[in-house]
Protein backbone atom coordinates (compact mmCIF):
# COMPACT_ATOMS: atom_id res chain seq x y z
CA UNK A 1 0.00 0.00 0.00
CA UNK A 2 1.41 3.16 -1.17
CA UNK A 3 1.65 5.49 2.02
CA UNK A 4 2.09 2.89 4.45
CA UNK A 5 4.81 3.05 6.89
CA UNK A 6 5.50 -0.21 7.32
CA UNK A 7 4.70 -1.55 3.63
CA UNK A 8 7.52 1.46 2.72
CA UNK A 9 9.96 -0.64 5.54
CA UNK A 10 9.19 -4.00 3.85
CA UNK A 11 9.78 -2.63 0.51
CA UNK A 12 13.33 -0.84 1.69
CA UNK A 13 12.18 2.52 0.68
CA UNK A 14 12.39 3.29 4.30
CA UNK A 15 15.09 2.49 6.49
CA UNK A 16 15.09 -0.53 9.36
CA UNK A 17 17.34 -1.82 11.59
CA UNK A 18 16.10 -5.26 9.97
CA UNK A 19 17.24 -8.32 12.37
CA UNK A 20 15.45 -11.63 10.22
CA UNK A 21 13.25 -11.50 6.82
CA UNK A 22 11.96 -13.97 4.54
CA UNK A 23 9.31 -14.77 1.66
CA UNK A 24 6.35 -13.64 3.77
CA UNK A 25 7.92 -11.65 6.71
CA UNK A 26 10.14 -9.04 8.35
CA UNK A 27 11.27 -8.87 11.52
CA UNK A 28 12.95 -4.88 13.11
CA UNK A 29 14.00 -3.09 15.63
CA UNK A 30 11.40 -0.55 16.84
CA UNK A 31 12.48 2.84 16.41
CA UNK A 32 11.00 3.93 19.92
CA UNK A 33 11.63 0.70 22.01
CA UNK A 34 9.55 0.40 25.26
CA UNK A 35 11.99 -3.13 26.66
CA UNK A 36 15.60 -3.93 26.20
CA UNK A 37 14.22 -5.85 23.32
CA UNK A 38 11.57 -3.91 21.35
CA UNK A 39 11.17 -5.97 17.73
CA UNK A 40 8.57 -5.55 15.40
CA UNK A 41 7.66 -8.78 13.05
CA UNK A 42 4.99 -7.60 10.18
CA UNK A 43 3.54 -9.66 7.28
CA UNK A 44 5.08 -8.56 3.94
CA UNK A 45 1.15 -8.11 3.06
CA UNK A 46 -0.65 -4.92 3.91
CA UNK A 47 -3.33 -6.16 6.25
CA UNK A 48 -4.65 -3.15 7.99
CA UNK A 49 -5.40 -4.48 11.43
CA UNK A 50 -6.01 -7.71 13.24
CA UNK A 51 -10.44 -6.92 11.73
CA UNK A 52 -8.80 -7.88 8.14
CA UNK A 53 -7.23 -11.05 8.91
CA UNK A 54 -8.78 -13.41 6.61
CA UNK A 55 -8.93 -17.63 7.11
CA UNK A 56 -6.32 -16.94 3.84
CA UNK A 57 -3.99 -15.32 6.19
CA UNK A 58 -4.18 -18.14 9.25
CA UNK A 59 -0.92 -19.45 8.28
CA UNK A 60 0.60 -16.19 7.64
CA UNK A 61 -0.65 -15.14 11.16
CA UNK A 62 1.21 -18.12 12.69
CA UNK A 63 4.09 -17.75 10.67
CA UNK A 64 4.20 -14.27 12.47
CA UNK A 65 4.35 -16.06 16.07
CA UNK A 66 7.02 -18.59 14.92
CA UNK A 67 9.46 -15.60 14.04
CA UNK A 68 8.89 -13.99 17.20
CA UNK A 69 9.76 -17.11 18.83
CA UNK A 70 12.92 -17.77 17.30
CA UNK A 71 13.87 -14.32 18.09
CA UNK A 72 13.27 -14.71 21.51
CA UNK A 73 15.15 -17.84 21.69
CA UNK A 74 18.23 -16.16 19.65
CA UNK A 75 18.12 -13.57 22.25
CA UNK A 76 18.00 -15.65 25.34
CA UNK A 77 14.48 -14.54 26.46
CA UNK A 78 12.68 -17.42 25.92
CA UNK A 79 13.01 -19.17 28.78
CA UNK A 80 13.09 -15.61 31.16
CA UNK A 81 9.95 -14.68 29.58
CA UNK A 82 8.92 -11.94 26.91
CA UNK A 83 5.14 -10.54 25.62
CA UNK A 84 3.76 -10.62 21.99
CA UNK A 85 1.31 -8.20 21.66
CA UNK A 86 -0.63 -6.50 18.45
CA UNK A 87 -2.80 -3.43 18.77
CA UNK A 88 -6.30 -3.14 16.72
CA UNK A 89 -7.69 0.59 16.57
CA UNK A 90 -7.53 3.80 18.32
CA UNK A 91 -8.08 2.83 21.98
CA UNK A 92 -5.54 -0.29 22.04
CA UNK A 93 -2.90 2.33 20.96
CA UNK A 94 -2.79 1.51 17.48
CA UNK A 95 -0.60 3.95 15.41
CA UNK A 96 0.75 2.15 12.29
CA UNK A 97 -2.07 0.71 10.43
CA UNK A 98 -0.41 -2.55 9.03
CA UNK A 99 -0.47 -5.19 11.39
CA UNK A 100 2.64 -5.63 13.48
CA UNK A 101 3.26 -8.27 16.57
CA UNK A 102 4.99 -6.71 18.95
CA UNK A 103 8.19 -8.95 20.71
CA UNK A 104 8.82 -7.25 24.38
CA UNK A 105 11.29 -8.50 26.45
CA UNK A 106 14.63 -8.22 28.82
CA UNK A 107 12.62 -6.65 31.65
CA UNK A 108 9.88 -8.05 33.72
CA UNK A 109 6.79 -7.02 32.31
CA UNK A 110 3.51 -5.67 33.99
CA UNK A 111 -0.09 -6.42 34.69
CA UNK A 112 -2.47 -5.24 33.79
CA UNK A 113 -0.72 -2.89 30.59
CA UNK A 114 -1.52 0.51 30.77
P1 LIG B 1 1.39 0.41 17.43
O1 LIG B 1 1.28 1.63 18.32
O2 LIG B 1 0.72 0.66 16.08
O3 LIG B 1 0.97 -0.87 18.05
O4 LIG B 1 2.93 0.24 17.15
C1 LIG B 1 3.63 0.98 16.21
C2 LIG B 1 5.09 0.90 16.59
O5 LIG B 1 5.86 1.31 15.48
C3 LIG B 1 5.48 1.81 17.76
O6 LIG B 1 6.04 1.03 18.80
C4 LIG B 1 6.48 2.77 17.14
O7 LIG B 1 7.54 3.10 18.02
C5 LIG B 1 6.97 2.03 15.91
N1 LIG B 1 7.36 2.87 14.81
C6 LIG B 1 6.70 3.95 14.34
N2 LIG B 1 7.34 4.47 13.28
C7 LIG B 1 8.45 3.68 13.09
C8 LIG B 1 9.52 3.73 12.14
O8 LIG B 1 9.59 4.57 11.24
N3 LIG B 1 10.48 2.77 12.25
C9 LIG B 1 10.43 1.81 13.22
N4 LIG B 1 11.42 0.93 13.25
N5 LIG B 1 9.43 1.74 14.13
C10 LIG B 1 8.46 2.67 14.06
ZN1 LIG C 1 1.33 -1.77 4.81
Amino acid sequence: MADCLFCKIVQKKLPARIIYEDEHSLAFEDINPQAPLHVLVVPKKHIPTTLEITIEDNALVGHLFQVANRLAKERNIAERGFRLVMNTNPESGQTVYHIHLHVLGGRTMHWPPG
